[in-house]
Parts: C-alpha cells; structure tokens; sequence
C-alpha cells in the first residue's frame, strides 16, 4: 500500500471536497456559489460544531439567508460528487441562546428530523466522530482548521493592519495600502512515533488525560529540524531511549485545534527509560499479550479510535496477533 492510501485509511482524510482553488480566486465565479439555491452551510460556533440532537446543523440556503443575523460565510469547496458548493459560517452564540439564533428556521429543522423536542447545542468534533460518517468527519476537520486560523489571526504580521478575507477564506490579505501582505492557513505539524523492541511497545500518558489512557509518544517539530529528527529528539527528550530505523507510516489532520500529525515508526536501542516527569506521568513496555490483559482488567485505553496514534498501535497489534484491537474488545463483550 503506498502512503497516499495508507493515510487514506485515518479519520479525517476523506475529502469530500474539491478545494476549487483557481475558481475562488475569481469573484464572479465565488458570487454565482453563493447565490447557488443548491449551496449548504456548515454551522460553527468557534472550535464547536452547531447541532441539533447531536447531528451536524447543515442549513440549506433558504434556511441561511433566512437567519436574523449577517454572517459571512467562506467557500470550503465544492462537493466532489455533484459540484455543491459547501460553506463554512462562524456563528457568534447570542446571549439568549443558539436557540434564539435559529429561531427563524426552528419549525424547519424541526420538521426535517421529525422528533419532538429539538435541542440545538454546539459540540466538539471529539464528541460527534465516531456518530458521523468518514466524508463528514473529514469536512468539519478542515472546516475547524480552516475556523482556528480565522479566529485567531486577525491582524497582518507584518504591519499590525486589520485583515480582508480574500478567495473565499483560504486566504486573508492586509488592508493597508503600502503592505498588502498575504496571510496563509497555519497549522502546526507534529510527529507522532510507535516506538517498538523485540515483541514490545512503548506506551505513555500524560497526568491530564483520562484515567488508564495511554498513547504513543507525539510531539512538535522545532524551526529548523526535519520530521526524522524531531522523532528522535522527542524521544529522547521524553523517555532517554535512543532510536533507529525511523520510517514513514501515514499523515492525518488533527483539528484539535491545529495540528497535521505526521506518524512514523522506530526502533528503540534499548529497554530502559527515564521520563521527562514534566511532560510524562507514567511509561510501559507491553507486549500484545500484555495489552490484551490490560485491556481485559479495564487497566489500559489503548488512544481514542479515530486517532493516527491508535493506528499506529493497531496496525502493530494485528501484525503480533491476526486481531484488531477493537475486534478483540468485542470478542471480549460477547
Ligand atoms: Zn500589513
């Protein structure tokens, strides 16, 4: 399998959308999506997604520009499937309420789910993922990415000036005159390793996370070093194990808020560690035996499902034993 594929294989990677980046630059072209009668709107309240009884609120573009309010939306894409044009509106929650907000469109979202009560809240992407499908998930991914940039970057780096939304949102240009400096998406890319030896792998956690969860180890690539690089000083940065072999796994966008996690793997050179107590509260070696008993006792979370850090643990976990881990959880149920 080569890499494209096997990334394809992480949440968050579908694309459902062509990114139409010729087009947008173009005003008229982006003016005739949005009067398109077709268009769909993503709803975000900051980091959070708008929904109502925890599916995703996609309005159509009646039920949009029939909202009390003037929001500005911006062109994620167009859908690869049929050219629908699909926005993105950053809503700002009123003091009374999203209900209030929605207000206008109540008796229509109502009628759509046809359920009798209709609660309207926003959601962290965390929470809905594993409720919604591959092509959803990866939309509101690059959704809150494309959101955390415009949310805090709201001024020109190079001159103070306030920023103009240009190309539909994929870029911000500053407004003064003499500067006119081009703003791009940022995102903060990370290397995320399976660290192995032997039949072993290394798993940590940190203090703040939920009880028994445990990952691999991650971390953020310095100004100045390569992604093979960073692997191997966060290594040893954070447990004092010198590693070798370090290869490409698979990449996978993490919006939580703004990072690509790009995942390797490698060789530890020796067993023993020593932790970096700031950053580390506890490190194991553990066989795939190991983890199955752990996993059994309620010990261990083997990372969230929708993770690259999870895929990393897998992919090793079915290599030692012809198993998924999440198959071998429902072994265990039945
Ligand atoms: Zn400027």
């Amino acid at each position: 399998m080569d890499h494209l594929h096997r990334s394809l294989l992480n949440t968050y990677t579908a694309q459902p959308l062509d990114r139409s980046a010729h087009g947008r630059k173009d005003p008229d072209w982006l003016a005739a999506q949005l009067a398109n009668t077709q268009a769909e709107y993503l709803i975000l309240n900051g980091h959070s997604i708008v929904t109502v009884n925890r599916a995703p609120l996609i309005l159509s573009h009646d039920q949009f520009h029939a909202l009390d309010s003037s929001f500005n939306p911006m062109l994620l894409g167009l859908k690869k499937t049929d050219n629908t044009p699909v926005f993105l509106v950053n809503i700002t929650e009123p003091e009374e309420g999203l209900s209030a907000l929605f207000q206008p469109i109540l008796d229509s979202i109502n009628n759509k789910n046809s359920v009798d009560e209709v609660i309207i809240e926003s959601l962290s992407l965390w929470d809905v993922t594993r409720e919604i499908d591959s092509d959803m998930a990866s939309m509101y991914s690059y959704a809150i990415l494309l959101n955390h940039w415009h949310i805090t970057t709201r001024f020109c780096t190079r001159c103070g000036s306030a920023l103009e939304i240009k190309e539909g949102g994929s870029v911000q240009q500053c407004t003064h005159e003499e500067c006119s400096h081009i703003e791009y998406p940022r995102i903060n890319p990370a290397a995320i390793m399976r660290i192995t030896k032997d039949n072993k792998i290394l798993l940590a956690r940190q203090e703040s996370w939920p009880e028994h969860m445990y990952s691999v180890l991650a971390g953020f690539v310095e100004v100045g070093e390569t992604f093979e690089q960073a692997v191997e000083r966060e290594v040893l940065e954070e447990v004092n194990i010198v590693v070798k072999n370090i290869n490409y796994h698979s990449s996978q966008p993490w919006p939580f808020p703004n990072s690509l996690m790009l995942g390797y793997t490698a060789e530890a050179c020796s067993f023993e560690f020593e932790l970096e107590q700031d950053d580390i509260e506890d490190a194991m070696w553990l066989s795939a035996e190991e983890i199955k008993v752990k996993i059994k006792e309620g010990s261990l979370f083997p990372s969230t499902s929708f993770s690259i850090s999870r895929t990393l643990i897998d992919d090793w976990f079915q290599e030692q034993t012809g198993t998924s881990i999440e198959a071998f959880k429902s072994s265990l149920a039945k």
